[in-house]
Order: structure tokens, then sequence, then C-alpha cells
């Protein structure tokens, strides 16, 4: 039986951290370069965290020196926690449920495809219960830019498994725009799920392969991958 792929973004499309992200980020600002700033002209969605860095410092006029950019993801990172105690992680609907029975094909491998640090999903998905279901992933340590992610995730992918997964088996799981553009990139398959910032309509713009406004109903998810 061919083996299927499924590559998940974090924030917005297996979980909802309430804001503790961008919480963490005016925290780091705070003790690491001793700026405030609400960086809301910041986009956040769908980057990864090494983009968000380099584009703090372009906002502030700041040098992108690799010093400035290790001390934002130093104090980043030691925020997070305390951040993710206060606001709470929710999963968000049917997950469980869908990474449980992924859990149980023996067709189905899953990874991560994001924009987080490692060490930051490490954190967020521990928050909420949901890291042991995913034995590799492709992070923002890999590359700043997120297109460049997918072929990451699937040297891993074949690691973890010993078999190449053809493309056209492997789904990019995702709430914006920026998860089908990295799918797309990579050569594989997008879907699109509305439960972040982004409406059905609106992720259907950037052409996804599939659009669900959530994953409630498991049985419509594994038709859509058709796993
Ligand atoms: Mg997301």
């Amino acid at each position: 039986m061919t083996t299927t792929l499924l590559l998940w973004d974090i924030d917005g499309t297996l979980i909802s951290a309430h804001g503790a992200g961008l919480e963490a980020l005016r925290d780091a600002l705070r003790t690491g370069l001793g700026v405030e700033d609400t960086l809301e002209a910041i986009e956040l969605a769908g980057r990864t965290d090494r983009w968000i860095f380099r584009q703090i410092l372009r906002h502030l006029g700041l040098p992108e020196s690799d010093r400035l950019l290790k001390a934002l993801e130093t104090h980043y990172l030691a925020a997070l926690p305390r951040r993710l105690e206060e606001r709470g992680v929710h999963v968000l609907p049917g997950i469980l449920s869908v990474l449980e029975q992924g859990a149980r094909r023996q067709q189905v491998v899953q990874g991560l495809l994001t924009g987080n640090l490692r060490q930051g999903a490490e954190l967020k998905l521990g928050h909420g219960g949901l890291w042991q279901h995913f034995p590799f992933g492709a992070f923002a340590d890999d590359s700043e830019n997120r297109n460049d992610l997918g072929p990451f995730a699937a040297r891993r992918a074949r690691q973890f498994c010993g078999a190449h997964i053809p493309s056209e088996r492997i789904w990019v799981i995702g709430d914006t725009p920026h998860d089908v553009n990295c799918g797309r990139a990579a050569g594989f398959r997008t879907l699109a799920i509305a439960t972040g910032r982004h409406s059905a309509s609106e992720l259907s713009a950037a052409s996804p392969d599939a659009t669900l406004e959530n994953l409630a109903d498991a049985a419509v998810f594994w038709n859509t991958v058709s796993a």
C-alpha cells in the first residue's frame, strides 16, 4: 500500500496559543533589545520565526546582524513557556482524533512543516499534548524562507520510514496562503484549513488542492487526502 505523508503546520492548524507567540516576541524585544513595540506592523502568520526576527530588525531600523538575530531568538524562546502557561494552548476541532487515527493507520506517516523554531514547536505542541505525534519535521532552523522547507521535511520522512514517498502522496496542511505556496513550491499537494485568520474563500484564492472549514469530521479529512 502506498504511504501518505501528512506535513502539518502548527499555529492556526493544530492549535491556537491565543497570541502567546506574539507576546513572547514582544518580551524578546523588551528584554533582548530594550525596545517596546506592538509588532502590529509585522506579518506573522505563515512566516518562519527567523524571517520574523529579520523583519523586526528591519522595522526598527536596526542592523540585521547575527548577534541581534540570535538575541531575539534566545529571548523569544526564553519567554515562550511563561506566555504559553498564561494564555493556554487550545487544540483545534477534530485534530486529536485525526492525529490518533493517523497513528493507527499503517500507511500514514505524520510530520511537521512549520515556521516555528524546533524548540518553539516542541514547547507549543508539548503544552497542547501533541508533540509525541511528530517524530520529525522541518522548522525555521532549516531555513528562514518557508518555501524552502518542503525538501527538508521530505528528506526526514524518507530517513524515518526508510522509503521514498512520491510527491503526489505528500500533503502540506496549513491555515494560510503561505502554507499553500510552500507546499506547491515543493511539488506537494496542499490542504488549506480555515481555522486560523483566513476564511475558506481567502484560502481557496491561493488554489490549494483542497480547502476545509475545519477537521471536525475526520472521515471528510481522510477522504480528502485519500489515505
Ligand atoms: Mg499557521
